[in-house]
């Protein structure tokens, strides 16, 4: 009997990587993907050959589902990757890191980057003690991240440092005593764990 999938899990399903849509749910044994590696053969997870445009489009669409973005700003962001100096595919995948809403997500601010993103839409988000209200806003070194001074702001994330005792990357530093995070570097293109081949998003986007 065919199983009940999720349409976030369906676009991981689709993309065949995961794309942590779906928060704590995830990191366990339930993910659809993980599910699928145990399962070879099963007729709903048969890979479709592509073309090479279309294995071009699907890198574009997985980066894009990853970080939440629409085909706007996906295109705003890569426009300025290519604007700088560099390998364009690296630059886009680095300034997309570098995003407020995935930076709170790797800290553990909430258990996915639409999560963290409400809490930004709701206000309660602060980069160096002032309200930031734009998930887009890019980090620097030395940005710290904190709740605002509402209570339900540092109890929701009070909350979430305990649930989420998740591995922080090494180019930020989580401190849960104080309730922020900091950045202590700026990531690099070894430090996006998305398998995804940039290279063919140029090549799309250069078409
Ligand atoms: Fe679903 Fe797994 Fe994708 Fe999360 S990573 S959305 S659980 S398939």
């Amino acid at each position: 009997m065919a199983r009940f999938i999720g349409p976030k899990c369906r676009l991981c399903r689709r993309e065949g990587v995961q794309l942590f849509l779906k928060g704590d749910r995830c990191d366990t044994v339930k993910c659809a993907v993980k599910k699928r590696e145990k399962v070879p053969g099963m007729h709903e997870f048969r890979r479709v050959k592509h073309t090479q445009y279309g294995m071009k489009l699907r890198e574009k669409q997985k980066v894009k589902r990853y970080y939440g973005l629409t085909e706007r700003q996906f295109q705003r962001v890569f426009r300025e990757a290519a604007r700088r100096e560099g390998n364009t595919g690296e630059t886009l995948l680095v300034l997309l890191e570098r995003r407020l809403d995935n930076v709170a997500y790797l800290l553990g601010f909430a258990p996915s980057r639409s999560a963290v993103r409400q809490m930004i839409a709701h206000g309660n988000l602060c980069v160096n003690g002032r309200r930031v209200d734009v998930p887009s806003a890019i980090v620097s070194v030395g940005d710290v991240v904190t709740p605002s001074k509402r209570q339900s702001a540092k109890d929701g994330v009070k909350k979430s440092f305990e649930e989420r005792a998740r591995h922080v990357p090494a180019w930020l530093l989580r401190d849960d005593a104080a309730l922020e995070g900091k950045v202590t570097g700026l990531p690099t293109r070894r430090d996006v764990p998305l398998e995804v081949n940039e290279q063919l998003i140029v090549e799309f986007c250069s078409l």
